[in-house]
Formats: structure tokens, sequence, C-alpha cells
């Protein structure tokens, strides 16, 4: 349903309302805002100066022949992210005049595509920013792209023999591998490969620790964690490399306790167990000189800086001043010299530098209600309705509600058992919308409604169909609810007057986005616009550059989208370093093992067939294999689907 807005409100809505609305001064800062023309506007570098129009921008890519859903990575935000990290460290170890440094790495499993991973180990140089690997194809992609020898290459995940070996060599090559042992069967094979190889990596033991943690990724310590080594199996692992003359390569210790920490109480324990750890270690004999404290630093996804899922009560600053100070704290009053502080922080740096743009191809929902004219001999039921809608006013909301929603059930009941005939089952619902609609002009602003009348804005919420696929694009939002700001980039002077969620391009209903950042807890419905003929309306979902890319599957075989990499240029406004062409129908085909050009031919053959049994005409045949040849070709989402 539309409601018309007033002129007033209209009037005094402003772009700065719309911030406001759709959390962008919170979650949004410094990369995120929106302009005087109501557009969504970028500041790749933060506030270190330049910006982009992001309506601009889409429309300049589509005039590249680039159309949505389009994935647009900002690597100068990559860029900003690193820098964020290692200025906040080196703050910290200033302040609390901590003796060591911090050389960070990058998880390849958040977003191992090429041009990201290129361009972290490029921008990190200056830092000796290094790479983190959990598998052996990203164990490849680390040793291939990383060639700074003094970055660290740590080597997490199940390790085989071929993975171990892999490593050592690695090492004469001039690299700085880390073979972390996280299971304790992991101890006889890098011994036996280090004697194979006449050469040792070096090693870092990965400690199940028992602090507890909270959210998603919380049973990612304690006894049943899948990865780590308890306290027997650490002490044993220490005895056992002494034994193999290996203790002098063990130089690091690692915990993770799981992702997106929202609380840093839980850090803060973490890190005193690790650095006590840390100290012991040492105290055995081994060299250590680093303590990698994992993944986990948050993002404030719906920007309420508290500890819930979506969020977290921590700065990047306050993260490096508890972890530098605590492991200060454990080493110093030990003696023990303090170690080079690693983390593999792989959200906080990838989560905000790629926005996808979606369009809209239509809306679903409540026509205005016509209200049908009486007629003598009508049920109750309908009357009891009329009368309803007569008398609804401002001060009978409530009592309103009740009755429409009651007598609209007793005209189903009626109809169920035969005494209310089609036509005034009809009338009912009629009359019953028209009583909602009248109601809904009525209602005052959200924080004074009545529980039970925010379901009424509910049963008038619309249905908005998004060119994309959640499976593909933003597949935690169906996996695990994880919440990401979305949000229209464009028409933020005008009021939005709408309630609605998305629905996807797949036929699965699980295919939606209905879960939006709200202040307190999420909410079912976003304010959006109503759409225009003619005229696109473009939906921005944030902060989705980590996981989301590499998690997305190929349900109902929707590819990869379009995706750009974009950097403010000075001699223009924006240069396009890098293009990848989402995945064509022919590829995605071709991932499911079928061939194209048999299933063309297939069908060619089908048509031969109709065509000389008189079924189908040759133009129409033509016609159809051009069909057939082109949609092989192109993207597996809607062409030029703007409504209207
Ligand atoms: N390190 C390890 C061992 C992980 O398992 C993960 C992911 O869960 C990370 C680092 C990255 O974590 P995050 O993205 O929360 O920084």
């Amino acid at each position: 349903m539309v409601v018309a807005p007033s002129q007033v409100e209209q009037q005094n809505w402003t772009p700065a309302a719309s911030a406001q609305l759709y959390g962008l001064d919170q979650w949004g800062d410094p990369y995120f805002s929106v302009n005087a023309r109501g557009h969504v506007l970028v500041q790749p570098r933060g506030d270190r100066g330049g910006s982009l129009d992001l309506v601009e921008l889409v429309e300049g890519l589509q005039s590249r022949d680039l159309q949505l859903p389009l994935l647009i990575r900002f690597e100068d935000i990559l860029e900003d992210r690193l820098e964020r990290l290692h200025g906040a460290f080196e703050r910290a170890i200033a302040q609390y005049g901590y003796g060591g440094h911090y050389q960070g790495v990058f998880p390849v499993k958040c977003n191992q595509q090429r041009h990201v991973v290129e361009q972290l180990v490029e921008s990190g140089r200056r830092w000796h920013f290094g790479l983190e690997a959990g598998s052996k194809a990203e164990l490849l992609i680390a040793l291939s792209l990383l060639d700074d020898p003094k970055a660290l290459l740590i080597c997490n995940g199940y390790k085989d023999q071929r993975y171990i070996e892999t490593a050592i060599l690695a090492r004469q090559l001039g690299r700085q591998p880390v073979v972390v042992i996280e299971q304790a069967d992991e101890v006889p094979r890098i011994i036996e490969a280090s004697r194979n190889l006449g050469a040792a990596p070096l090693i870092g033991v990965r400690a199940k620790l028992s602090t507890r943690s909270t959210g998603r990724w919380g049973s990612s310590v304690g006894e049943k964690a899948k990865f780590g080594l308890s306290i027997p199996d650490l002490l044993a692992t220490v005895e056992a490399l002494r034994d193999a003359d290996l203790l002098g390569d063990l130089r690091l210790l690692h915990f993770h306790i799981g992702s997106q920490i929202c609380d840093i109480a839980v850090l803060k324990d973490a890190l005193q167990e690790a650095g006590q750890l840390y100290v012991q270690l040492a105290s055995l004999g081994a060299p250590m000189g680093f303590l990698d404290v994992g993944g986990g630093l948050g993002v404030d996804y719906d920007g309420s800086r508290s500890a819930t899922a979506a969020s977290t009560n921590y700065s990047l600053q306050n993260y490096a001043n508890d972890v530098v100070a605590t492991i200060r704290e454990c080493c110093e009053p030990q003696g023990v010299a303090v170690p080079t502080l690693v983390s593999e922080s792989g959200r906080a740096i990838a989560s905000h530098f790629s926005v996808l743009v979606f369009n809209v191809l239509g809306q679903s929902g409540v026509n205005q209600p016509t209200i049908p004219e009486a007629v003598d001999g009508e049920a109750l039921i309908v009357r009891n309705l009329r009368e309803t809608l007569s008398g609804i006013g401002p001060d009978n909301l409530q009592e309103a509600w009740n009755d429409a929603l009651k007598f609209k059930d007793d005209a189903l009941a009626a109809f169920r058992l035969g005494y209310l005939s089609l036509t005034e089952r009809g009338k009912a619902e009629q009359l019953y919308w028209a009583c909602c609609s009248a109601i809904a002009d009525l209602l005052p602003g959200d924080e004074e409604l009545p529980d039970e009348l925010k379901g009424l804005k509910a049963a008038f919420a619309s249905t908005y169909y998004a060119n994309l696929s959640v499976f593909r694009s933003a597949p935690d939002t169906w996996a695990i609810d994880q919440l990401f700001p979305v949000m229209p980039i464009h028409r933020l002077q005008e009021q939005p007057r709408e309630l609605g969620s998305f629905a996807d391009l797949t036929c699965d209903s699980d295919g939606k986005l209905a879960r939006f950042i709200a202040s307190g807890s999420a909410k079912p419905l976003l304010e959006l616009h109503e759409l225009k003929d003619g005229e696109p309306y473009w939906i921005g979902l944030f902060l989705g550059g980590a996981y989301q890319e590499v998690m997305g599957n190929l349900h109902n075989l929707f590819g990869s989208t379009n995706a750009v990499s974009i950097r403010l240029s000075p001699g223009g406004p924006y240069r396009v370093e890098h293009v990848v062409r989402g995945q064509t129908n022919s590829d995605v085909l071709e991932a499911m093992e079928h061939n194209p050009e048999a299933l063309l031919e297939r069908l060619r053959q089908a048509s031969e067939e109709a065509i000389g049994s008189g079924d189908l005409s040759i133009s129409a045949a033509r016609r159809l294999m051009q069909h057939l040849e082109g949609s092989l070709r192109q993207t597996t989402y809607l062409e030029d689907s703007s409504p209207g």
C-alpha cells in the first residue's frame, strides 16, 4: 500500500534524515554517507579526502556495459583498513612502551580473489604484512603471491605430509612459513618430514584455550573445539620436539577464539590465558618470538557499538590496546621478552571494501482497497465491517483493528461452513483492507505504537523482487542470520513511505532478505520507496567483503555477479582497475558437468523433428535457437530489468 506523503513531511525530509534512518552515521563512518542529491557517497580513503557518488559510479559502470547486480570493490578502502589496523597497533605499542612490534597476516579464507590478495600483499609491503593459509590450495596462493621474505606465512588447517613438506621447502626458498600444529597427530608428521628433508619449518602451536567465548563462533574455544592442542597435548608436543631436536624451531603460539568477537571482555580473558601460556613455553626452552592472537576482530554491522551478534562493544584502538597491554603485563614480570604480535584479522580488513548493488525488478503488496457499494440484504459480517470502517477515528484505533480482525476471521469461518457466498467473502476482504488502510493512515510514530498495531503495519508490507541470489552474494544472511546494512543508494532526499523486504531470484522461499539492522534488535521490514514507472531502484548491501563472495554457491544456477575494482584517481574521479565478468549460463552449466554445445545440439535436433512434423515453423525454430545460444553467453541474472 502506498500512503500518500503529506506535503509537509516530504518537504521536511532531508538526506540527513535518511542517513539517520538507515544507521549510516554509525556503521558507514568513515566510508559511506549521503550527499545533498540524496545519493550514497563513498569516501574510499576515509577522512583523508576524496569521494565518489555511488549512483554516478554505477551509471558510469553501466555505460561500460557492466550491468547489475554488481560487486564494487574499493581498493582504497582495503588499503585504508590496513592503515587503520597498523596505526592502531603502532599507537598502542607507543602508549604502553611495548618492546616489540606488530606484524599481521590476512587469512586468505576470508576472500581468496586474486586481485584482493594481490592488493593486500602490495599495500601491506611496507609493514611486511603476510598471509594465513588454511588448506593446500590456499598455501599455493600464499606461496606464489607473498614474495616478501620478511612477511609471515602462517600455515593453519589440517595438514598432510605434502602440505608440511611444501612449507619446509618454502623456508628454503627464502619465505617465512610457520607450520602451526593444530592437532596432536601432526607432530610425528612434522618430525618425519623434517628428518626426510634435512630441514625444519618454523613451528607454531595452536592452544585450545579454556576461556569462555560467546556468540556464533563461541565453540571455537574450550575442550570440544575443533582445532588446537589441550594443555597435556601442548606439553607432550614440546617434549616430542625437544627429543627430535626441533624445539629450537618452536617460534609461535597461536589461538583463535572465533570470528566476530562481540565482547571485549572475552578477548581480555583469552589474552591473559594465552600470555601465560607463552611465558611458560619460553620457560620450557622454546625460543618463541611470536604470539598470534588469531582472527575475531569484529565489525560493527549495525552501528550499535554493543556486545550483540551484529556489533562489537569495542573499537579497533581498544582492541589493539588490550592486546598490547595484556601481553606486556604477562611477559614483563616474568622477565620474558615480549613477542612480535601477530593477528589474523580477516573480517575487520575485508568487510568494508566491497558493496553489492542490485536493482529491484518489481514490487508486490496490498493494493489501495476499493470499498464495495452497499446493497440491501448484505450479510451481517459484511455490515459489521462497514460499521467498523465508518467509525474509525484517532481515539479508537486499537479497538477498530481488533474488530476488523475478528470480523475477517468470522467471514472466513462462515465461508468454510457455507453461510457466506464467494461474492460476500470478497466484499468482507475488501472492507477489512479498507479498515486497515484507514487505521494505518491515523497511526502515530513507531515508538508510540502498541505491539499489536505494529502487526498492522507489517500487513501492508511489500515484497521487493531483487535481481540477485542471496545464496550467491550474501550466503551468511541465509546460513547464519548474519545482518548486513542494506539500503537504497539513491532517492534519499525522499521519505521512504513503504515497508518491505526483498525476495531474490531463486525459487527457494529462503531466498530473501528479511532481517535488517535496527537499534536494539533486527527488524523484519525496511523502509523503502515506492517504485516509479520507468525508473530504476537501486539497493546497496554493505560490509559484505568478507566471506560472502567465497562462501556463495550456485543454488538455482545463479552464478557470480560482475565485479569491478575501483580506485580514486588523481586525474579524474576514479579508475576501473579490474573487471571480472560474472559467470555466464554456459559457465554455470559447465560447472555442473553439462556440455553447453551438446545441449544446444540436442535441442537443434528436437526442433528439426518438430519442423518435420509441422509443429514448429522454421522461423520459430531459428528464433528458439537464437535465444538458446544468446542465453549461454549471457549472465545468469535478469537483463535490462528496471521496473516500468
Ligand atoms: N584465523 C583462523 C584460524 C580462523 O579460523 C579465522 C576465521 O574464523 C580467522 C583467522 C579470521 O577470523 P576473522 O575474519 O574473524 O578475523
